[in-house]
Order: structure tokens, then C-alpha cells, then sequence
């Protein structure tokens, strides 16, 4: 209790920054980085916000890839991490200050001061939105983050699959519990369209995330399917939305953003 009075909810508004929202998912491997990527990038170049994405997610930071971003980041004269900018958002990343097969071993408290570093310590100048791609989970390193970083809102990122739905509703409970308000779920991997004949096939399961939307009384924002052109824009570094703008699920990413 007392460490989460010290490190109080108040004392990390970001300078400039007008709001900050979560990307956030109950287990890791949903698509969550992918997801907080592509939004970024909608919201920059779709809504033509100012937009700034930090990827949290410390353990296994996916931001240098999917953004292709390898350099350090600079410093200014008053000791303030400059942002680096791609596909016109602004990114600050774990991966860009260690080198990429340096496991990275914290714990929690090494965590929370990376991320006050890399949150308050950054050069962000002006933005409308700062998209926080989340770690996997509610351990503490999520909860201290969700508690310090003042959020505006979260978005909750899970496949159909029961298992991961199930791990989706702690996430939620966990922003409930710091009264942090759920901008809604995406189902991420949501069919296949088979390219060949249009079918589509439910790999992972079908109606679960609605399902559990309405059980929650929680409003499900975007149905993205799984699309080879999105896993190959993030090994690229290249996000769909740019790569190709016009397909269906740059459309989706669009529309994410726009209820976002
Ligand atoms: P998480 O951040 O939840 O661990 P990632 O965003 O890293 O998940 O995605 C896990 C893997 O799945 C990555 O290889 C990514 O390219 C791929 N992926 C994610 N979403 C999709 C999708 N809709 N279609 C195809 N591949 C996807």
C-alpha cells in the first residue's frame, strides 16, 4: 500500500501530452504490440493526430521492429530522451537502449523507473494521443504502470479463444480496479479468409469476444482478422496501414481509431 502511495497516481502527467491510452491484453502472443502499432500509425495518419506510441512493454519490447526504428535516441541539453519518429508517430521503446539480444532481467521497481524514464524523462513535445503498448498480463509491473501513467481510457486486445478471454476479463477487473475506463475490446485474430475461395474460417473460435463484451457490459471496437499482409508488415517494419492503406484491414485499423 505505501509503495503505491509513494509512486501516487498524480505524479506522472506527461508534459504536453493531452491523452494517454492503453493498449492492453490478459496474455501475451494476441496481437497486442501489432495492435497498438497499427493504431498509432491509423490515428496519425487516418485522424491526423499528433501521436506518440511508448512501448512498455519492457520484457519484450516489439516497437524497434514493427516501427523499424535502430538508432539511440538523443538527449537534450535539459536530459530528455527526443522521441524517434516513423510513419508519423513519435516512439519511445526499451529496445532502442539495449542492445536487441540482451535478455532483459528486472524487477518490478526496475521496471517502474525505466518507465518513468521513458514516459516523463521524453522529449514529446505536443501530442494528442500517447499510445501505451501495455505488458502482457496484471502482474505488478502492469498494475503499477496502469496506477502511475494517468490513462485516459484502455483498449483490450484478446483473440476468440476461451483462454485468452478468460485471461482478457482480469485485465479488464485490473483497470476497474484502478478506475481506468475500457474504451472497449478488439478481437484480434478474428477468422481467416482463405484467399483462394473467400471462406472465412473461425481458427480460434467465433462470437466469444462479443460474448464477453455484453457480459461486461463493454462495447467491442474493431474485429481484425488474421491477414499475412499485417504479420508481414510488422516483420517489415512497415504497419499495414501504410503498406497497404486501401485493404480491408487498414480499413478496420481506421475504424479502431476513429472509436478510439
Ligand atoms: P503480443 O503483443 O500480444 O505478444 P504481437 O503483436 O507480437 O502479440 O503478435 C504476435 C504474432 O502474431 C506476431 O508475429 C504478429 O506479427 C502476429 N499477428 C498479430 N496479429 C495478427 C493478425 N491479425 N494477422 C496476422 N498475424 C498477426
Amino acid at each position: 500500500v505505501r509503495f503505491y502511495a509513494v509512486f501516487g497516481s498524480k505524479d506522472l502527467k506527461i508534459d504536453g501530452v493531452k491523452d494517454v491510452i492503453a493498449v492492453a491484453s490478459g496474455k501475451g502472443g494476441v496481437g497486442k504490440s501489432t495492435t497498438a502499432v497499427n493504431l498509432a500509425v491509423a490515428l496519425a495518419n487516418k485522424c491526423q493526430l499528433k501521436v506518440g506510441l511508448l512501448d512498455a512493454d519492457v520484457y519484450g519490447p516489439s516497437v524497434p521492429i514493427m516501427m523499424n526504428i535502430h538508432q539511440k535516441p538523443e538527449v537534450t541539453e535539459d536530459m530528455k530522451m527526443v522521441p524517434i519518429e516513423n510513419h508519423g508517430v513519435k516512439c519511445m521503446s526499451m529496445g532502442f537502449l539495449v542492445p536487441e539480444n540482451s535478455p532483459i532481467v528486472w524487477r518490478a521497481p526496475m521496471v517502474m523507473s525505466a518507465l518513468r524514464k521513458m514516459s516523463k524523462d521524453v522529449d514529446w513535445g505536443n501530442l494528442d494521443i500517447l499510445v501505451i503498448d501495455m505488458p502482457p498480463g496484471t502482474g505488478d509491473a502492469q498494475l503499477t504502470t496502469t496506477q502511475t501513467l494517468q490513462l485516459s481510457g484502455a483498449v483490450i486486445v484478446s483473440t476468440p479463444q476461451d483462454v485468452a478471454l478468460i485471461d482478457a476479463r482480469r485485465g479488464i477487473a485490473m483497470f476497474s480496479k484502478v478506475s481506468v475506463p475500457i474504451l472497449g475490446l478488439i478481437e484480434n485474430m478474428s477468422c481467416f479468409v482463405c484467399p483462394h475461395c473467400s471462406e472465412p474460417s473461425f481458427i480460434f473460435g467465433k462470437g466469444g469476444t462479443r460474448r464477453t463484451a455484453t457480459e461486461m457490459g463493454l462495447k467491442v471496437i474493431g474485429e481484425i482478422p488474421l491477414e499475412m499482409d499485417i504479420r508481414k508488415g510488422s516483420d517489415d517494419g512497415v504497419p499495414v496501414v501504410i503498406s497497404a492503406p486501401d485493404s480491408i484491414v487498414s480499413k478496420a485499423y481506421s475504424e479502431v481509431a476513429v472509436n478510439v
